[in-house]
């Protein structure tokens, strides 16, 4: 990705924060991110060689389901730290599973079943054996919700299959029939179905191919900023006052907060974490939190007054993309003509 589109989803990601806190109330943690100062003075840091500023010595909220600064930060860093294992000498295998959904259908409904359906497989009596007979050695599964105007809230899963033997594709078959069986019949008692093209997809990585490998974990672990599709939108998209109505937004954007926080997006099963060599799992709020050690400087202070008008001018990306230079002249030039 080029410079400017970078600046651009660095921009967007701040002008995102500000209609959230619009939207939320201090109710929640999201509303007083990179808001609240911890000190008398707020602190601009910024890194030469990475080309980045940052703030420090601001509350952050680690929300990765409701905070557009955060969420980039916990995903990008779950992203890396699983790409720091070796996965070459497993199979992998991709699976996505969905639920069949209308528009008429609440949040709350459709995620309690492909949550609790997907929990129910794992307690299922003969798991133990299908995980034998195929080789899994674990899974990491990561919940997602898109949103469409015509058929409403899309949840699903991604989880990625680490096998330590390779199936044929009868072997493979079986393996989907058999997740797709055992998740209908348990999704049917939440009231739900799944289609039978789409509902279990599970198609092999080729871990020779690591590029590919790196891409799926991307998949997995970061949400993207795609472009909004009006029949698959990002809730971060309900920010976006562009995408749909501004009532909508609000609605819409409050329903997916209400029924996410809290939740984990991103799991291990048990014991992976530990055959990865990857250690203690941190939690998303340790995650967002900045590490100012490595080649960081600070750059500049921002007083309480400044940064008000600051945060009320909705100016906290603009900010940082000046000092990102360094430039503390420049930025001071800027953070004068602030009024
Ligand atoms: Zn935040």
């Amino acid at each position: 990705m080029n410079e400017q589109k970078l600046t651009e989803l660095r921009l967007r990601r701040w002008e995102l924060l500000s209609r959230a806190r619009e939207i939320l109330d201090n109710n929640y943690r999201t509303f007083s991110c990179f808001v609240s100062r911890l000190n008398p003075t707020v602190e601009v840091w910024y890194h030469d060689i990475k080309k980045l500023a940052n703030y420090k010595g601001l509350f952050t909220c680690g929300s990765v389901w409701v905070c557009p600064v955060c969420s980039h930060k916990i995903s990008m860093r779950r992203s890396q730290e699983l790409r720091s294992v070796d996965m070459t000498k497993y199979n992998l295998y991709l699976g996505t599973i969905t639920v069949s959904h209308k528009l008429s259908d609440n949040l709350s409904e459709v995620l309690a079943a492909v949550v609790g359906s997907w929990r129910s497989i794992q307690g299922w009596r003969v798991w133990r054996d299908v995980r034998q007979s195929v080789g899994l050695v674990g899974t990491i599964n990561s919940l997602e919700v898109t949103y469409s105007v015509k058929n409403g809230w899309h949840v699903h899963k991604h989880i990625l299959f680490v096998m330590d033997k390779k199936l044929n594709e009868n072997q493979l078959d079986f393996f989907r029939q058999i997740i797709f069986v055992a998740y209908q019949k348990a999704l049917k008692r939440y009231g739900f179905d799944i289609s039978k093209k789409r509902g279990v997809k599970i198609t092999e990585v080729h871990a020779d191919n690591l590029s590919y490998v790196a891409k799926v974990i991307k998949e997995v672990v970061q949400k993207g900023y795609k472009e909004a599709r009006i029949n698959n939108l990002n809730p971060f998209d309900f920010l976006d006052n562009s995408v749909l109505s501004c009532e909508r937004s609000r609605h819409l954007f409050l329903e997916y907060v209400r029924n996410f926080t809290g939740r984990k997006q991103l799991t291990y099963s048990k014991g992976l974490r530990e055959l990865f060599g990857l250690g203690v799992e941190r939690t998303d709020e340790e995650l967002a939190i900045d590490d100012y050690r490595e080649g960081w400087e600070l750059l500049a202070f921002v007083d309480a007054e400044k940064w008000r008008l600051i945060v009320k001018r909705g100016l906290r990306g603009q900010v940082l993309e000046i000092a990102k230079s360094g430039d503390v002249d420049g930025l001071l030039a800027y953070l004068d003509g602030i009024t």
